[in-house]
């Protein structure tokens, strides 16, 4: 027997209301602030990856699905969703458009992880990017969605952690201070830290080991060792949060693992779990389209993980409306009766409401059975009697009561009987 992948699942019916949910306010949220759709390929030419995401990082270095295709080119499966988002911003010559340019994407991505609650090797983003324009308020504007979209799911109990890493004029002698804090003290880290203390020392700081932590606290922190311009931007920031009312907590500990990011990242997470389920990550790549080979174009964006947004709205029992309304079932006997059940079903299904035909070749009370199974609210009963006097038994399946009804203005009389949601 087959099996799906380790680390991928399938989203089955029942989880569906959950998944319309999330894509419904997180839709209703881009529209509200000016984002357009933009999909991209599943797979891209693996040098784009591994150039804006960096050669250090995990994805790049242990999470990517890599594979030479039939003409002999690398590609790989989307590990993330804003290279690809910049790369298309080129290509499609964006930079002529007003700027910010707002795009909000829904894509799968793969990353070869070690599968567990809430980590697999396939899963689903939501994500925006403002690409173009390097005011703080923009940040303030991408950061206030992250945190209204949560608002918007009634999830609670989340943090949002915000932070700056500052830019290529102020972060090297920073890098600098945090090596020269740790080299004393590589003895007591673990083996990722010690590996990567020399290459990439920033991830130092955001190690999930205990032992490690301590020792992070204590570092040197970035937002002390802005240079002039990322300090204003970075000021300038938090008095937009402030103007916004948003609930933020600075954490000189985060830093995010992608090269890509400059000056302001951020994150939101359950209160209780730590780093260790981050619903949300995101922050400003002001170098990124240049790495791309295009004119120097500031960006800043998140990407939501829609499997840990479903199973918070699960854990924390947020109610989440029905996926599709109850159907009306057509029961039916005797051949003139299935004919005439299709017939009815077709074109009470023309007038919007759902509708399922039973299985043919059953008693009625089989067939009511399995209405009954079906969730139906209403179901019509259309046997030769019915037929000859141009009538349908209606039952109230909830109620137990049934009576009979003309097939003239059908529509109008079921319209009446709304269901509830199941
Ligand atoms: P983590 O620290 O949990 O590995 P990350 O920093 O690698 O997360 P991002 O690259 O920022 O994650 O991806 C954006 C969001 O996508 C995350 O906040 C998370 O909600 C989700 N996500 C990332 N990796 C996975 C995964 N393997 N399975 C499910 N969701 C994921
Ligand atoms: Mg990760």
């Amino acid at each position: 027997m087959y099996k799906a992948p380790r680390g991928t699942a399938d989203i089955l019916p029942a989880e569906q209301r959950h998944w319309h949910y999330v894509e419904e306010r997180a839709v209703a949220l881009a529209r509200r602030h000016g984002y357009q759709r933009i999909d991209t390929p599943v797979f891209e030419v693996a040098g784009l990856f591994v150039r804006t995401v960096g050669q250090e990082t995990d994805i790049v270095q242990k999470e990517m699905y890599t594979f030479e295709d039939r003409g002999g080119e690398e590609m790989t499966l989307r590990p993330e969703g804003t290279a690809p988002v910049c790369r298309a911003y080129l290509e499609h010559g964006m930079h002529n458009l007003p700027q910010p340019v707002r795009l909000y994407y829904f894509c799968p991505v793969f990353r070869y992880e070690r599968p567990q609650s809430g980590r697999y090797r396939q899963h689903h983003q939501f994500g925006v990017e403002a690409l173009g324009d390097a005011d703080p308020a923009v940040d303030a504007e991408v950061i206030g969605m992250a945190w209204g979209l949560m608002q918007d799911l009634g999830l609670r109990d989340l943090s949002l952690l915000v932070n700056s890493i500052g830019d290529s004029a102020c972060r090297p002698a920073y890098l600098d201070r945090l090596r020269e804090y740790y080299a004393p003290r590589l003895e007591a880290l673990c083996p990722d830290c010690r590996a990567r203390h020399q290459r990439n020392p920033l991830r130092l700081l955001d190690c999930k080991r205990e032992s490690c932590q301590p020792y992070a606290l204590e570092a040197p922190r970035s937002a002390d060792h802005l240079c002039p311009e990322c300090q204003e931007h970075w000021q300038s920031l938090l008095g937009h949060l402030e103007i916004l009312g948003i609930p933020y907590r600075q954490d000189h500990r985060l830093v995010r693992g992608l090269d890509y990011y400059t000056r302001t990242v951020f994150e939101v997470h359950p209160q209780e779990e730590g780093g260790q389920s981050t619903i949300c990550g995101g922050g400003r790549y002001d170098g990124l389209i240049q790495e791309l080979g295009g004119p120097p174009t500031p960006g800043i964006g998140f990407a939501t993980g829609m499997e840990r947004m479903v199973l918070n709205l699960q854990r924390q029992g947020v109610a989440v409306p029905a996926e599709a309304p109850r159907p009306i079932a057509i029961a039916h006997m005797g051949p003139a009766g299935q004919r005439e059940a299709i017939r009815l079903a077709r074109r009470l299904r023309s007038a919007g409401l759902t509708v399922v035909v039973t299985p043919a070749a059953r008693s009625l009370k089989a067939q009511m059975r399995h209405a009954s199974a079906m969730g139906a609210a209403v179901t019509l009963i259309l046997g030769e009697e019915e037929i000859r006097k141009a009538e349908v038994t209606l039952r109230d399946m909830d109620a137990g009561r049934q009576e009979s009804v003309p097939v003239e203005g059908l529509e109008a009389r079921l319209a009446e009987c709304t269901p509830r949601p199941q």
